[in-house]
């Protein structure tokens, strides 16, 4: 196929962008060929033209470039790359085909335009290397809107994922010491973009890692740097200094943990109403919105950080006017993170100064406030804290209040502020005076009221006379311009004057305007360090003060924590569950456990509330360690070290994996990694398998967890047979969530009493679904016979004991010639179950089924 010399342009550019979309710049148009004009068609809902005929024809598309923000938009939230490719040169002096190149790579973890995200929302973009004995990875962490720059070490793939997903990350990248497609394996069902690099060391800026000296950690910086100096055009003056952090200084939750206890988005829709979150998100910046995502990640392990935490939030919560007035001034103050980020990157306008400024006005009153409620517990949240005084004069006299968005059109700075531009402003607004002068003049000299002097963009200035007047006007004094319908439009040699007067000091003017605030923006450039450490302290502060709030509105206490302490929760609530019910009918509960009693056995019917005590207790764990107050009339906690659970049917279909293996998998998790620190949350183990599986896995677990794990655990189950086990197991005791027959019908109680629960109500809850009623009489006989056989086989103890076997069938000491046939069968019938693929209800009716062969 023979290509045009600027198709032959687009092959040779393409060739160096062969991940990305290329927009390649014709006219008004960006346009997309070949394989790139297919797949944006289709991912855009594009139109997929042609260009050339026949045998030459190339698949194409294209968007207009003035709404070409929103498909790039569009493309990045999809984890795709851009690379836009501009005309470098004018093309009416082009000689030959018009030169173009790459301008900006644009990637969802290097995207600077924030409209594309929430602004509560961080954009990491994070980079991995593996060390060179293999047994780490290396990760680095940039937020490129905000300079946010993080590095740290992990251990594991476990590690690795988790970390991953505390991110929530769009992009990784990576050098060549990892393997792609192992990585892609492990993170796949994350969606996330992966982009291998060959690193240039030294591509860090050395203000970032200049307090860094572990040779992997410049190596993963490098990596990363490398990567964004290529897309986001090197614009690194906003990253800010390395946070070189340790996992293990954080309470460590996994994925599958932080997902299931919805703590910032909830399970079904990763919405922020309804997460813990969405409850306790009371800030009134950007900026501490973040933050506050940030410390729900990660909530601390150190006492007396929490302990600091509490004490100003005890004092906000003292300090009620005092507050009420730090609020407001906090509502008045911008996102300087990503204002620095913009400056960094060159794309501020007029109207960010002016919101910086308001800003800069809000700084002093806020840190004086904050020193005097939190007295000397303010002092690390405001040490180095600048106000910035001359940054704020330096806008106050050059930017005008109401500017226009547009940083080229002029209307941006204040007369005063340049003699230059005041001189050029003064000629212009003289020779409009000039001209309304003008007016007054030529009516009375030509006695035509009508007459008037006005302005059009084509013609410029000009004299305007209805025809009706027009033998009025004396001979030659006036030069015909443009005749209108009714008027004639004139023009004089004085008024050509002034008129080129006035156009060419309009032009200077906004050019120097240009020039001037370029210049403003260079100056503050030298703020941005000062900007971000004050961007810390105003986010800090906005989020202890939402905790102030939100305790005081819903009635939280300062919990007590001790390390390797009791649990101690008198009349604990949920703080979520709390405000989606009509206020005063959540029933609350307490919850001990100690060295004597850490495993609590959970049982009562469906729906009584076992799920919603256990995440109660994590809740008030992760409160307390950021430093809020818990919902709870008194709280003594332990700090703990990790919190692991196996909640609720998270059925992960998009990766792929059953309930029961999802089940098994974070069962696996707790069981591997919790220390005597942690806690375990275990709802329902074993429930997604036949129900005698299900029981031994349940038991074994059990039995695991209190001789090896030895974590604080709470462990719900609707398989009361397991209750037996608090006689044998010491540390073990059973709870349940009250429930009242009432007419035939469960009344829950939501109560939670010592001691097992009598049975369970699953029937009950059917009835209440309103399963029809041949089903639930059907289920009745059958649990009747059910309780009636488990009589007959029980001896000692109705609970199988896995260290007792006792189901007779199961029984080794029974030899196989001793079987009869009809039990043979039924061995082999079980043998053949695939339980992976059995819910109770069947396992249920093949357990008749069985029964009935064996009578
Ligand atoms: P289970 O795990 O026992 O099936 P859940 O914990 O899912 O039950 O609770 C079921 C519903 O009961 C919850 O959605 C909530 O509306 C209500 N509930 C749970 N605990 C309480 C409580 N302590 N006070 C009031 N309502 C509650």
């Amino acid at each position: 196929m023979a290509n045009t010399p600027m198709m032959e342009q687009y092959l040779r550019i393409k060739n160096d962008y062969q991940d990305a979309f290329l927009f390649f710049r014709l006219g008004d148009f960006y346009e997309l060929f070949f394989e790139d004009a297919k797949r944006a068609a289709k991912e855009l809902e594009i139109t997929l033209t042609a260009r050339g005929k026949g045998e030459d024809k190339i698949p194409m598309c294209g968007v207009p470039h003035h709404s070409s923000k929103q498909y790039i938009r569009q493309l990045i939230e999809k984890g795709f790359k851009v690379a836009i490719c501009e005309q470098t040169e004018d093309p009416a002096q082009a000689k030959g085909v018009v030169r173009r190149e790459v301008v900006q790579v644009i990637t969802p973890g290097t995207v600077m335009d924030t409209g594309a995200f929430d602004d509560k929302e961080n954009n990491f973009l994070i980079a991995l290397s593996e060390s060179s004995d293999n047994r780490e990875t290396a990760l680095a962490a940039l937020d490129t809107t905000t300079g946010e720059f993080r590095l740290t070490k992990l251990d594991s793939n476990d590690a690795l994922i988790s970390e991953l997903a505390v991110y929530q990350c769009r992009e990784v990248v990576i050098d060549d010491s990892i393997d792609e497609d192992a990585l892609n394996a492990l993170i796949e069902p994350m969606g996330m973009t992966v982009s291998k690099v060959t690193i240039t060391p030294g591509s860090s800026p050395p203000h970032a890692v200049s307090k860094v000296e572990d040779y992997e950690l410049l190596r993963v910086a490098d990596v990363l740097f490398h990567y964004v100096g290529h897309t986001a055009g090197g614009a690194l003056e906003h990253v800010q200094m390395a946070d070189v952090y340790i996992r293990q200084a954080y309470m460590h939750m996994d994925a599958h943990s932080k997902r299931n206890l919805e703590l910032t988005g909830t399970l079904r829709d990763r919405r922020k109403q309804g997460s813990l979150l969405g409850v306790i998100d009371e800030t009134s910046t950007a900026m501490g919105g973040r933050l506050l995502k940030q410390w729900i990640n990660k909530p601390l392990l150190n006492i007396d950080q929490i302990s600091s935490r509490q004490r100003i939030v005890r004092s906000l919560m003292d300090y009620f006017f005092e507050r009420q007035s730090l609020k407001t001034a906090l509502q008045g103050v911008y996102d300087l993170e990503r204002l620095s980020g913009r400056v960094a990157f060159g794309n501020v306008n007029g109207r960010d100064f002016i919101q910086l400024k308001h800003s800069l006005e809000k700084v002093p009153q806020i840190l004086d406030l904050i020193r005097d409620i939190a007295g000397d517990d303010s002092m690390p949240l405001i040490e180095g804290a600048e106000t910035c005084d001359e940054l704020r004069e330096l806008l106050e006299v050059s930017i005008q209040e109401n500017c226009p968005v547009s940083i080229t059109e002029g209307d941006l700075l204040k007369d005063g502020y340049d003699e230059q531009l005041d001189l050029y402003r003064e000629a212009m607004s003289n020779g409009k005076s000039w001209i309304a002068e003008l007016e007054r003049q030529e009516r009375a000299h030509t006695g035509i009221k009508s007459l008037k002097v006005g302005f059009n963009k084509v013609f410029g200035y000009y004299i305007e006379v209805t025809k009706a007047n027009i033998a009025a006007l004396p001979e030659g004094r006036y030069e015909r311009k443009q005749t209108l319908s009714n008027a004639e439009r004139y023009i004089t040699e004085e008024l050509k004057e002034k008129e080129q007067l006035i156009l060419e000091a309009e032009e200077k003017s906004v050019k120097l305007e240009h020039e001037l605030f370029l210049e403003i923006r260079d100056r503050v450039k030298a703020y941005i360090r000062p900007l971000q450490k004050l961007a810390k302290t105003i986010s800090a502060v906005d989020v202890l003060v939402s905790f102030a709030e939100v305790s005081e509105q819903n009635g939280y206490v300062q919990p007590t924590l001790k390390a390797n302490g009791p649990v101690k929760v008198i009349h604990g609530r949920h703080p979520v569950v709390e405000t989606m019910i009509d206020h005063g009918d959540y029933v609350a509960n307490d919850l001990t456990m100690d060295e004597d009693k850490d495993i609590l056995l959970i049982t009562g019917p469906n729906m009584a509330g076992k799920s919603t005590y256990m995440r109660q207790l994590a809740h008030l764990s992760i409160l307390a360690q950021i430093g809020c107050f818990v919902p709870a009339d008194e709280a003594e906690l332990p700090v703990f070290d990790q919190i692991f659970t196996r909640i609720g049917a998270a059925d992960d279909l998009a990766q792929g994996q059953s309930t029961f293996m999802v089940e098994m998998l974070e069962t696996r998790q707790a069981l591997k990694h919790a220390t005597r620190q942690s806690l375990i949350l275990l709802d329902e183990i074993g429930r997604g398998t036949s129900t005698y599986d299900g029981m031994s896995l349940a038991q074994a677990v059990i039995e695991y967890v209190h001789d090896t794990v030895q974590a604080k655990t709470l462990f719900s189950t609707h398989y009361h047979e397991l209750t037996q086990l608090a006689d044998n197991l010491e540390r073990c005791h059973n709870v349940h969530v009250a429930a009242r027959e009432e007419d035939g019908e469960v009344v829950f109680l939501h109560k939670v009493i010592d001691g097992p629960a009598d049975r369970s109500y699953g029937i009950y809850v059917a009835q209440l679904a309103e399963l029809p009623r041949e089903v639930i009489e059907r289920a009745k006989e059958l649990l009747a016979d059910f309780e009636a056989q488990a009589q007959e086989v029980s001896t000692s103890s109705a609970v199988p004991s896995a260290r007792d076997e006792q189901i007779p069938l199961f029984d080794a000491s029974v030899m196989e010639s001793e079987r009869t046939g009809k039990e043979k069968e039924v061995l082999a019938a079980i043998q053949n179950l695939n339980l992976l693929h059995l819910t109770p209800i069947q396992a249920i009716q093949i357990l008749d089924d069985l029964k009935q062969k064996l009578t």
